[in-house]
């Protein structure tokens, strides 16, 4: 048996491990330093909705669809509610206005896309304004505050980003929301609409919940792979130094660097992680719940802040911090299932750089 053989394994990423609840973890949870953490949690998710441009989209999906809501109810109280004629809902197009097909009513009105302007108007408004409050509280919170004593939070405590490189993200960042600001616009107008082709349902009754649980971790596993396998391409050696190369000049990201890239790469992306919702039939909550996820692990990941996730399946910060620092390896984000798939974990016996394409980098010269 080759005892070295430990050396020429994978690194080790380990993903999280949920905590036992015991009456310490039930006493800290209302420390001052745990409300901490939960507060910029939620800024974190907050932020990267806005980032990505998509709160607009969530508040009109619910708003629009409220009387169909039902979560926790079941179908008796549902009944109830119907017999007493405060709702009286069969089907989610009953609610919906119908699209009126006639030409002359407009071209807007015929792809329901009434009142697009409004609707782009103030997914942008919103999502600067979430970009510019929150993003601007957290950046000012670790990297201007605290940026004396680095090695109370930082995980590579002797690299900062250069000022022409915080600048830059900032800047891709702005670009970026000015993209997928405008698809979220245009998606909530189609939402308000009644546009047909969504698949999203409201009542939890309408399929069960065990189709609730089988459908979310679809969700879940369809947008990982799709994020696999998309960020997968994006390192082939046209597409990476053309468009991905922009993402890739953040050496040490920080939390603004998730959302710092090219846009045509950031729109696309936008537009996997939506394209479930015209696939299969997939409850809002579940929509919402995958959707904030990776937008606070896409976050915390460029955040260089070495964290391990809760979730089991949720690989460390350290896994996607090698990524930037070896480029074309560990190409995953919220699961190890597609790098360890396709054997494109960083290796302990293997050498990358910018220029070893393909994620398996080259096997180390042996020094005698
Ligand atoms: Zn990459
Ligand atoms: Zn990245």
């Amino acid at each position: 048996m080759d005892p070295n053989k430990s050396e020429t394994d994978g690194y080790e990423y380990p993903c999280g491990q949920v905590p036992k609840l015991n009456a310490t973890l039930l006493r800290s949870l209302f420390t001052f330093k745990t409300m901490a953490v939960i507060t910029s949690s939620i800024a974190l998710a907050l932020l990267g909705s806005a980032a990505h441009g998509d709160t607009l989209l969530f508040v009109v999906m619910l708003w629009r669809n409220w009387n169909q809501f039902h979560f926790f109810s079941t179908s008796i109280e549902k009944d109830l509610e119907d017999t007493t004629g405060k709702i009286e809902v069969n089907n989610a197009s009953d609610i919906l206005p119908v699209a009126n097909t006639s030409m002359s009513s407009g071209l807007l009105d015929y792809y329901y896309l009434k009142d697009i302007h409004y609707f782009v108007a103030s997914s942008l408004l919103g999502s600067y304004a979430l970009f510019f409050v929150v993003g601007g509280f957290l950046q000012w919170n670790y990297y201007i505050r605290q940026r004396n004593r680095p090695q109370d939070w930082k995980c590579q405590p002797t690299r900062f980003l250069t000022k022409e490189n915080e600048r830059h993200e900032f800047l891709m960042g702005v670009v970026c929301l000015l993209f997928n600001g405008s698809l979220s616009g245009v998606t909530s107008a189609y939402v308000y609409n009644g546009g047909p082709y969504l698949k999203v349902y409201y009542d939890i009754q309408e399929y069960g919940w065990i189709y609730f649980i089988f459908s979310t971790v679809a969700l879940f596993l369809f947008q990982d792979a799709g994020a696999y396998y998309y960020h997968r391409m994006l390192h082939f050696p046209f597409l990476y130094r053309n468009f991905h190369k922009w993402h890739h000049r953040y050496h040490s990201p920080t939390a603004f660097s998730a959302v710092a890239m090219h846009p045509v790469e950031s729109l696309v992306f936008q537009m996997i992680l939506l394209f479930p919702m015209v696939l299969f039939p997939i409850h809002f909550v579940s929509v919402v719940g995958c959707f904030y996820y990776i937008y606070y692990f896409g976050l915390v990941d460029h955040s260089g802040v070495d964290l391990t996730s809760i979730w089991p399946w949720q690989p460390p910060v350290m896994f996607h911090d090698d990524h930037h620092k070896h480029f074309h390896v560990n190409f995953g984000f919220n699961t190890l299932l597609f790098d360890r798939f396709h054997d494109t974990l960083r290796r302990k016996d293997r050498e990358y750089s910018e220029s070893f394409f393909y994620g398996k980098g080259r096997e180390l010269k042996k020094s005698n």
